[in-house]
C-alpha cells in the first residue's frame, strides 16, 4: 500500500481545486497516509524543498468556500524537460512520496502522465530503486510504481473522460449571471450584446450559457459554419426583432471558427450585427471573471468525490499500478486511463483543426450535441402562423413553486407554439383548472419567463374530491385540451395517477401527459435531480457560507434546518457542500444515544480548541428532536463552553434566480415533453410519461413505474442514489480533539 500521498494543482486555476485537495488531505489521513502539499504545481515539484510540505488536516480547514487554490498553481517549463521531471522525481524519492493526485487540465494530466510513465527510469538513474518484492529486488530491474491519480480541473469543461470537470459549473453561473445583468440593461435600450466566454478548445461554456440566458445565437468551435453563417445569424436576429423579442444576446466562445479556419472574432461579429441590423450592438467579453469566486454547490460536491475516490482507489487496490484520471459519468466516480484522456481530449482540438467537426462533436459526447441541437431549435423556433388541429395544450405547475419552473413552461409551451399548437396554463394548478381560470399563453410573455424565478403561472397544493373530476373533465373539453404538462412534485404526481384512475369514467381523461419534475425536496422516483434542486442548494450553501463568516470570537454551535420533507437530499447535500460536520436526515432518524454522543464530541471538540460547530437538519428528521429541543440540548450541555443558535432558512431556499442547471435542466425537459406531446396528439396515443434526468441524460419512464418507485409510505423514491455519499460527508466533517477544523 502507498505509504506518503503528495497532492498538487497545476495549470489554470478552477474553482473547487480547494474542495478536492480538502478532500484528498482528509481522506488521506483518515487512512493513515502521510500527506504532503505541493505547492505551486510541476514547479513547486521540480523546486522540492519548502515547495513540498506536510499536511496536516486542519490545514485544509475553512478552504472549502474558497475559489482558486490555496497550494497554488503554476505552468512550468523546466518540468517539461527530462532533467526537470528527475529532480522532481528525486524530491518525492527524498520524503517516501510513492502516490501522487494532481488536479488540473490536459496539459497538467499529460505531465502526469509522462512523470508515470518515466518514474522508473528516472528512479533507476537516481540510484534510488525501490523495490517491490525480494525477487524482484534480485532483479533489481523493476521499481514500485509510482500511483498516479488525476482528477480533471478546468472551466472549460474540455477533458474526455468526465461529464465535469471541477469549476466548470461554477464558471458557467458566472456567465449566466451576466446574462441576466445584460438582459436588463440590453432589453431597456432595446440593444444587443455579443458576449465572449472562455473556451479556447471548448464550446462547453458558451453553449449552456447560450441555453440557459436564452441566447439567440451561439458560436462554439465544435459546429461546422457554413459559408454564409452571418447571414443566417443575421436573418435569425432579425426574426427575432420582428416577432418581438425585447433584447438579444450572441454568446460566442473563443475559439469560435469560420469555415476556412480562421478565428471568428467577437468584435467582427459586432461590427457585422451594427452594419447589418441597423441594432445598436455592444460587446462584453468576460475574461477572468469566469474563473472567479467561491465555487458552487455542485462543483464541491464533485471535488470532493473525486478527491476521496482518487484515495480511496490508491488504498483498496495497492496492486494496481494507477495512471489513471478520475472523472463523473453518469453520475458515478469512473477511472479512465491518462494516456486516453490526454489522447482524446487533444484528439477533438485535432480534429476541429481538420475540419471534421462531426467527429469532434461526436467525442464531446451526447449531452453537447443535444444541448447543441436544443438551442439551435430554440434560438430559431417561431410561433407558427398556422393552427395545428389536433387540440391545445394545457400546462400547469403544480404544489410548492421551485426554481427553473418557468424556464421549463416557456420552453414546453414555445415549442408547441412553434408547431401551431395553442398552449393554456392553469392558474395555480389544480384549483385553477376546476375553476376554469385557465389563460392562452402567449408567445412574448413566455420569452421573459425563462430567467425568473418562482412560477408565473402559480402553484397550488390541492386535495380532489370526487366533484372536482366532472368539472376539470369539462374545462379539458372547454378549451379542446389534447394533452397535458404537469410540472412539480410528490403531490402532482399523484394528482396525475388520480386523473388516470378516472379515465374510464371521464373520456376527456384519456390524453397524453408528460410529468416533469421540479421540487426542490428532489424527492422524486426516476430521476435523479428535479427542477430546483440545485438552485435551493446553493441558496443553503450560501447561507451556511455566510453563517461560518459570522465564527469571530465566540465559540459556537449552529443548527441549521433546512427543507427536503422527508428527503435528506438538501440536508446531506449541503453538509457535504458546506463542509458541516454533521446531517440529521429523515431517511436515519435520530435517537437519544446519537444525540448523547453528539453532545459528549461537541464538548471535547470545543475543549480542543474548535471554534464552531455547523450541524444541517432536515425539517422533518425526528419529530419530537426538532431543532429547537437539539438547540436547548445543547445549551443546556455546553456549560457555558459555547453558544448554541439555530437558523431556519424557510423559503428562503426556493427563491431567487434560478442557477444555470436548473435552467438547463428545464429547458431540456420542457423540449422534450413538447416533443412527446406532439407525438402522442399526432398518433392518437394517452400514454403518461415521467420524465428524469438519470446517468443516460433526460429519459421518460411510465407513469405505473415510477408510482411503483414511490415509498408511498414514507414520502420518498424507494431508492435514493445520494446516501452512498453519507459515509464521505461523515468522514471528512469529522471533528473532536484530534481534528479541530471543519
Ligand atoms: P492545463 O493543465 O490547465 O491544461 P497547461 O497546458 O499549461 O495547463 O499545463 C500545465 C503544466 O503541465 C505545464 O506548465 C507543464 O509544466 C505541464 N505539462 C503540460 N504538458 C506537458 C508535457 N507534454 N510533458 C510534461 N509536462 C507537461
Amino acid at each position: 500500500m502507498a505509504k506518503a500521498l503528495a497532492v498538487m494543482t497545476s495549470g489554470g486555476d478552477a474553482p473547487g481545486m480547494n474542495a478536492a485537495i480538502r478532500a484528498v488531505v482528509r481522506r488521506g489521513l483518515d487512512c493513515g497516509l502521510e500527506i504532503h502539499g505541493v505547492f505551486n504545481g510541476y514547479e513547486g515539484l521540480v523546486e522540492g524543498g519548502e515547495c513540498i510540505r506536510r499536511l496536516k488536516w486542519e490545514d485544509v480547514g475553512g478552504n472549502l468556500q474558497k475559489g482558486g487554490t490555496f497550494l497554488g498553481t503554476a505552468r512550468s517549463e523546466r518540468f517539461r524537460t527530462e532533467e526537470g521531471r528527475r529532480q522532481a522525481v528525486s524530491h518525492l524519492l527524498d520524503r517516501g512520496i510513492d502516490a501522487l493526485v494532481v488536479i488540473g487540465g490536459d496539459g497538467s494530466l499529460m505531465g502526469a502522465h509522462v512523470l508515470a510513465s518515466e518514474w522508473a527510469s528516472h528512479v533507476r538513474s537516481l540510484g534510488r530503486g525501490m523495490p517491490v518484492s525480494e525477487e524482484e529486488e534480485a532483479e533489481a530491474a523493476d521499481v514500485a510504481p509510482l500511483q498516479v491519480i488525476g482528477l480533471p480541473g478546468s472551466i472549460d469543461n474540455d477533458l474526455y473522460g468526465t461529464n465535469m470537470s471541477i469549476g466548470a459549473d461554477t464558471a458557467l453561473n458566472h456567465i449566466v449571471r451576466a446574462l441576466d445583468d445584460l438582459s436588463s440593461t440590453a432589453a431597456s435600450h432595446q440593444r444587443t450584446f455579443v458576449v465572449e466566454t472562455m473556451g479556447r478548445h471548448c464550446g462547453y461554456l458558451a453553449l449552456m450559457a447560450g441555453l440557459a440566458g436564452g441566447a439567440s445565437w451561439v458560436l462554439v468551435p465544435e459546429e461546422e459554419m457554413e459559408v454564409r453563417w452571418h447571414q443566417k445569424m443575421i436573418e435569425t436576429l432579425g426574426n427575432a426583432r420582428e416577432i418581438g423579442r425585447p433584447h438579444q444576446m450572441v454568446m460566442v466562445a473563443e475559439g469560435a471558427r469560420h469555415p476556412d479556419g480562421l478565428s471568428i472574432r467577437s468584435e467582427e461579429i459586432r461590427n457585422i450585427l451594427g452594419t447589418r441590423l441597423g441594432a445598436d450592438v455592444r460587446l462584453t467579453v468576460l475574461g477572468h471573471i469566469q474563473r472567479g469566486g467561491p465555487p458552487t454547490a455542485f462543483d464541491r460536491i464533485l471535488a470532493t468525490r473525486l478527491g476521496v475516490g482518487a484515495v480511496d482507489r490508491i488504498v483498496s487496490q495497492p496492486d494496481v499500478p494507477h495512471c489513471h484520471m478520475l472523472g463523473l459519468v453518469k453520475n458515478e466516480i469512473e477511472a479512465t486511463p491518462l494516456a486516453e484522456v490526454v489522447e482524446k481530449s487533444q484528439r477533438i482540438w485535432k480534429e476541429i483543426e481538420e475540419g471534421n467537426y462531426a467527429r469532434a462533436l461526436e467525442l464531446r459526447g451526447g449531452t453537447f450535441q443535444n444541448s447543441l441541437r436544443l438551442v439551435k431549435t430554440l434560438t430559431r423556433i417561431t410561433p407558427a402562423r398556422e393552427k395545428a388541429e389536433n387540440g391545445s395544450v394545457l400546462v400547469l405547475t403544480g404544489g410548492a413553486d421551485s426554481p427553473g419552473m418557468n424556464a421549463a413552461v416557456s420552453v414546453a409551451a414555445r415549442c408547441l407554439l412553434n408547431q401551431g399548437v395553442s398552449v393554456f396554463g392553469a392558474r395555480d394548478a389544480f384549483p385553477g383548472l376546476i375553476q376554469g381560470n385557465i389563460l392562452e399563453l402567449d408567445w412574448h410573455e413566455l420569452l421573459q419567463w425563462i430567467h425568473g424565478p418562482g412560477s408565473e403561472l402559480g402553484t397550488g397544493r390541492y386535495r380532489f374530491t370526487e366533484e372536482d373530476y366532472p368539472r376539470i373533465a369539462e374545462n379539458l373539453r372547454k378549451y379542446n385540451i389534447k394533452g397535458l404538462v404537469a410540472i412539480g412534485g410528490w403531490g402532482t404526481y399523484l394528482k396525475v395517477a388520480n386523473l388516470v384512475e378516472h379515465r374510464e369514467s371521464f373520456d376527456a381523461f384519456n390524453l397524453p401527459m408528460v410529468l416533469i419534475p421540479a421540487t426542490i425536496d428532489n424527492n422524486l422516483p426516476c430521476t435523479e435531480f428535479s427542477i430546483g434542486v440545485d438552485t435551493a442548494l446553493n441558496n443553503i450553501v450560501d447561507a451556511v457560507d455566510k453563517i461560518r463568516h459570522t465564527a469571530g470570537a465566540t465559540r459556537r454551535t449552529f443548527v441549521v434546518e433546512v427543507m427536503g420533507r422527508q428527503c435528506g437530499f438538501l440536508a446531506l447535500m449541503s453538509a457535504l457542500a458546506s463542509g458541516a460536520e454533521k446531517a440529521y436526515l429523515p431517511e436515519t432518524g435520530v435517537d437519544l444515544e446519537e444525540l448523547l454522543k453528539d453532545v459528549h464530541v461537541l464538548k471535547e471538540s470545543f475543549a480542543g480548541g474548535k471554534r464552531l460547530v455547523i450541524y444541517l437538519r432536515n425539517e422533518h428528521s425526528s419529530r419530537h428532536y426538532t431543532t429547537d429541543f437539539i438547540r436547548r440540548l445543547l445549551e443546556e450541555e455546553s456549560r457555558d463552553q459555547f453558544e448554541v443558535r439555530t437558523a431556519i432558512l424557510g423559503h428562503v431556499q426556493r427563491g431567487g434566480i434560478p442557477t444555470a442547471f436548473d435552467r438547463i435542466l428545464a429547458s431540456r425537459m420542457g423540449s422534450c415533453a413538447a416533443f412527446a406531446l406532439l407525438e402522442a396528439m399526432r398518433e392518437s396515443k394517452i400514454d403518461v410519461q415521467v420524465l428524469g434526468l438519470s446517468g443516460a441524460g433526460v429519459s421518460s419512464s411510465p407513469l405505473s413505474q415510477a408510482l411503483q418507485e414511490m415509498d408511498l409510505g414514507r414520502g420518498r423514491p424507494k431508492r435514493q442514489w445520494f446516501m452512498d455519499l453519507m459515509p464521505i460527508a461523515e468522514s471528512l466533517a469529522k471533528h473532536g480533539p484530534s481534528h479541530v477544523c471543519s
